[in-house]
């Protein structure tokens, strides 16, 4: 028996590019680990077949869920090492909100490729579990690799980025909404096509990562430049997802705002000589969606700013039961296994 911590992952940054010939986006995106993990647990079976238990109700326990085709592609790709070695019990216990831009759904992927390969020795590299997550879902790549990284492509080719500072995500989701991520890119399509680079453009696509890979975030990241972190956090779905979602849109000005009162009373409370900068490096350092949505995290320097934070948050809101808030800090690792 295996069990595993999956994280989930925020988007620091997210650029639509253009269409590709598969009928994807390319994109340039920068992910980021938070420590906030489904527990993912895989028992051996000695009959063939799989099983997925798991108590969310938004949470498919079929053929359709990404851990149990995960398994799948594991036994239809490598017939003669998983033949004879019976089935497998996938058990998830959901932290991760579902449909919320986390990527809940691929981190559950990712941990079970990389827990399959240790309990059936497959041998396979994080490459080659890279290369197989992929077929499941853009985003399993990142989520095997972990830490922060450029994602391009549709997102499944990874960058790691050696540096990005200590930081604490506040995550706020209301439980009643979820977006779907490809209504979001279809509607980002409808409505920006028109701003796309031309499909096979590759030169300019080349420019257009090349712009990210020496952009202000990375450099923010690599220097620690906290107040430009957050100054740089971007993300183009919000153009599609807040003007469709209200309540987001709302909960995302009321995280803006608590954020620049917690800024300004911690700056005050360390003397008027502060400058605004300094003042602001103190406080939360910036607010955006993550992904697709509805998610949307302000990020702090410290665990006590994102707990006062989510704190005063949870205060403001119209809909407190429906508000799921977390605190989860930065991490190096996408896939943990347990001892
Ligand atoms: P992403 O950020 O990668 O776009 P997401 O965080 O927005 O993903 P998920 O939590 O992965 O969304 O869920 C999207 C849908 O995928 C769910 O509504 C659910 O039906 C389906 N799904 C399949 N497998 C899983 C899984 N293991 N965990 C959660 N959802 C799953």
């Amino acid at each position: 028996m295996l069990t595993l911590l999956a994280n989930a992952k925020i988007n620091l940054y997210l650029e639509i590019i253009g269409n590709r010939p598969d009928g994807f986006h390319e994109l340039v995106m920068i992910m980021q680990s938070v420590a906030l993990a489904d527990r993912i647990t895989l028992t051996p079976l000695k009959s063939p077949t799989i099983q997925l238990l798991c108590d969310h109700p938004q949470v498919p326990t079929d053929h359709t869920n990404l851990a149990y085709r995960a398994v799948a592609l594991l036994q239809k790709r490598f017939p003669e090492q998983t033949n004879g070695v019976g089935g497998v019990e996938i058990a998830i216990d959901k932290k991760i909100p579902v449909g919320a831009g986390l990527a809940g759904g691929s981190s559950n992927a990712a941990a079970t490729l990389f827990g399959l390969n240790v309990l059936w020795n497959l041998g396979l590299t994080r490459a080659e579990l890279q290369a197989l997550g992929a077929e499941l879902g853009s985003d399993v790549p990142f989520c095997l690799a972990g830490g922060c990284a450029i994602a391009t492509g549709r997102g499944e080719e990874i960058n790691p980025l050696p540096h990005s500072p200590q930081l604490y995500a506040v995550l706020a989701k209301y439980n009643s909404l979820s977006v779907s991520t490809p209504w979001a890119y279809k509607t980002y399509r409808q409505q920006f096509e028109s701003t796309y680079l031309p499909l096979n453009d590759s030169a300019n696509l080349a420019e257009r990562q090349a712009r990210v890979h020496s952009g202000a975030m990375v450099k923010a990241l690599g220097s620690g430049d906290l107040s430009a972190i957050g100054d740089q956090l971007s993300n183009d779905l919000e153009k599609v997802v807040l003007p469709a979602y209200p309540k987001v849109n709302q909960l995302k000005q009321t995280m803006l705002s608590v954020s620049a009162s917690q800024g300004a009373s911690q700056s005050a409370s360390q003397g008027a000589s502060q400058s605004a900068s300094q003042g602001a490096s103190q406080g939360a350092l910036g607010t955006m969606m993550s992904g697709s949505g509805p998610t949307v995290f302000t990020l702090t320097e410290t665990l006590e700013q994102a707990q006062a934070i989510a704190h005063t948050v949870a205060a403001q809101v119209g809909d407190r039961n429906d508000l799921q808030l977390q605190v989860a800090p930065f991490t190096t690792k996408g896939i943990v296994l347990q001892p």
